[in-house]
Order: C-alpha cells, then sequence, then structure tokens
C-alpha cells in the first residue's frame, strides 16, 4: 500500500478566527485540484480558531483538522485546558503532542507526553507525536539517546494494535525551529533511519506503516529536496505555512 504523503501547517498562536478562516480557504482554493491521490493536509489552527477551520474543510476528505495539543483527562477542574473530547468534537481528527514549545517553555516531562498519546490514541485522534534533540545534545553525541528516550516512554506501554495506524512521528531537531536554520539532508537522513531503527524494536513489522515526517524551517524552497528523502513521509511546517501562498507552494511543488 502506497504510504501517504502528510502536509501539516503548525499555525502556533497566530490568527484570529476570522483569519484563519480565510488562510485556509484560500489554501483551498490553491491546492484542491493539485493534490496528489495520496496527500493528506493536516490544519492546525489555535483553539479559539478550530470551528471557523472545520467549516471550510468539513467535507474536504483530503484536508483534516488538528489540535495542536490537550490535557489528558475526560474533563474537570484543569482551568484553561482543552479535552481530546473537546478537540474531537469541534471536528478535529488529529492532534500534535509533545511539540517541542510544549516540552521546553512548558516543561511537559516524556512521561507526561507518554499519557497525552496514549490517551488520544483511545481517544481515536491520530498523533503526530513531536521528537527531536536540542543543539546542546546533539553537539553532546545524544542524538540517538534523546531520541531512544522520548520514543522509550510512549511505546514501552503501547502495543501495536493499540496504535491503530493512527500514531505518526515527527522528528523536529529543536535548534531548527523558528530559527530558519534547516537541518542537512544528511542529518534528516540519519535521524529519520534512526527513528525508524528504534520503532522496529518496540513494533516490529508496525513500525513500517508509522509515518516521520520531518520539521524544522520547512519553506517552498526547500521542501522537495527534504520531502524526496527515505524515511521522509511529510513535513511538519510552522512559519512558512502561515501564509496561504507559501503554504500552497510545499505541497504543490513537491512532488
Ligand atoms: C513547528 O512549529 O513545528 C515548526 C517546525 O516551526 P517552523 O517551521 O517555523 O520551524
Amino acid at each position: 500500500m502506497l504510504m501517504k504523503r502528510y502536509l501539516a501547517a503548525n499555525w502556533k498562536m497566530f490568527k484570529t478566527a476570522e483569519q484563519a478562516h480565510k488562510t485556509a480557504k484560500d489554501i483551498i482554493t490553491n491546492i484542491q485540484a493539485k493534490l496528489q491521490t495520496n496527500d493528506e493536509v493536516i490544519i492546525f489552527p489555535p483553539f479559539t480558531a478550530l470551528g471557523s477551520v472545520f467549516k471550510v474543510i468539513q467535507n474536504i476528505s483530503q484536508i483534516q483538522l488538528g489540535g495542536q495539543n490537550f490535557y489528558p483527562a475526560e474533563q474537570g477542574a484543569f482551568t484553561g485546558e482543552i479535552s481530546p473530547d473537546m478537540l474531537i468534537d469541534a471536528g478535529c481528527t488529529y492532534s500534535i503532542i509533545g511539540h517541542s514549545e510544549r516540552r521546553h517553555t512548558f516543561q511537559e516531562s516524556n512521561d507526561f507526553v507518554a499519557q497525552k498519546v496514549h490517551m488520544g490514541l483511545e481517544k481515536n485522534l491520530a498523533i503526530i507525536l513531536c521528537i527531536g534533540e536540542t543543539l546542546d545534545q546533539r553537539q553532546n553525541g545524544l542524538l540517538e539517546k534523546t531520541l531512544n528516550s522520548q520514543l522509550d516512554s510512549v511505546l514501552n506501554n503501547l502495543s501495536p494494535s493499540d496504535i491503530k495506524n493512527r500514531l505518526l512521528i515527527a522528528y523536529e531537531p529543536v535548534w531548527a525551529i523558528g530559527t530558519g536554520k534547516v537541518a542537512q539532508k544528511e542529518d534528516i537522513r540519519e535521524a529519520h533511519s534512526l527513528i525508524r531503527s528504534i520503532l522496529k524494536k518496540f513494533l516490529e513489522q508496525k513500525s513500517d506503516i508509522i509515518p516521520i515526517l520531518y520539521g524544522g524551517s520547512v519553506k517552498s524552497e526547500n521542501s522537495s529536496e527534504i520531502l524526496s528523502l527515505d524515511n521522509v513521509n511529510g513535513v511538519l511546517v510552522g512559519g512558512a505555512s502561515l501564509d496561504a501562498q507559501t503554504f500552497s507552494d510545499i505541497i504543490i511543488n513537491s512532488k
């Protein structure tokens, strides 16, 4: 079976509901007739814009909606948080979990990230689990150890059947996020193949069907090359996805 090609837009804490609605509409106008049959586009607006984006994408099967995060509880006294069911109610089929901004700005531990992944999968959300090393870890030769511990905490208590074809990994080197520094081809190849071999250790055959996306300063100028690399099954785009034309170019121009 042909693996899908995933093109994900993380809008972080940008855009009002109206702005998000317009950007999503413009993206659809640009790409709809040009999507490849195996393309899956996922838009992650801020929570307050989920409803307005859902209105424009709801009847397009190749475009899905996702939340940028959730709290791993059904409901309760968790002021400021959002539950997986609330995301699903707003039309989401995906959630990002463990983004480096959550891990580093909000001190989310590997264990907390793992709790969220498990709950999201139980709820049938597709989860894009972000992992990646800091510059310090890379320079100290800790790439493999870091990726291994980030994956270990999630996969340790997960059986292949729990995954239900709904776990995706995004390799996002922290030093390449929002910095304009893109990882070199060789770095991406090395990290993605390391991730594939760690997945194999935990999940055996099932590991082959887990898509691995790259994220970190992806732009229309470098997306084609990145998407053509072995073991790169898609891209997670932050800054460059805020502009409808730029994100559309990433989708249309990289074949
Ligand atoms: C991201 O937010 O996941 C990301 C990769 O950001 P950027 O593309 O801006 O580096």
